[in-house]
């Protein structure tokens, strides 16, 4: 299976850490969208589309955020959730279920060096002055 398609949409705002959504086409046929390019302290690596996990109250069978101390229907305290289990798996897989992934290693480096690579070439673009500066070394 080839990477036919990539497109790199850039994104500004508050979460500094995401740097672009990036849509992937496989063998021009099949397409998996909300693959996030994340800026982690010293790489930076791609996170495969996911979901947020949920907990269903225990009275009323709502289903709350991880994040949610209380049912948001009810008010019932949810007990699941502490503190340091949050702190723990804030951002570890348990909060998160990828949608879609490789499930080879091979196959997840070569998706994660076609979207880094398309994603380098955008922000060239879209960043001159560093562009500059390493052209001046
Ligand atoms: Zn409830």
């Amino acid at each position: 299976m080839e990477i036919t398609e990539v497109r790199v949409f850039p994104k500004e705002g508050a979460d500094k850490k995401l740097k672009a959504y990036v849509t992937v086409t496989f063998d021009s046929c099949f397409v998996v969208r909300n693959i996030k390019i994340i800026d982690g302290k010293d790489h930076v690596f791609i996170a495969m589309p996911s979901k947020k996990l949920r907990f269903a109250c225990q009275q009323c069978h709502y289903k709350n955020e991880t994040e949610s101390r209380f049912c948001n229907k009810c008010g019932t305290a949810l007990p699941l959730v502490r503190e340091e289990d949050l702190e723990r798996t804030a951002d570890a897989k348990l909060q998160h279920r990828d949608i879609a992934h490789p499930i080879t290693k091979d196959f997840r480096e070569y998706v994660q060096a076609r979207v880094l690579e398309a994603y380098h070439r955008e922000s060239g673009l879209f960043q001159r002055p560093s562009v500059v500066s390493m052209m001046d070394r």
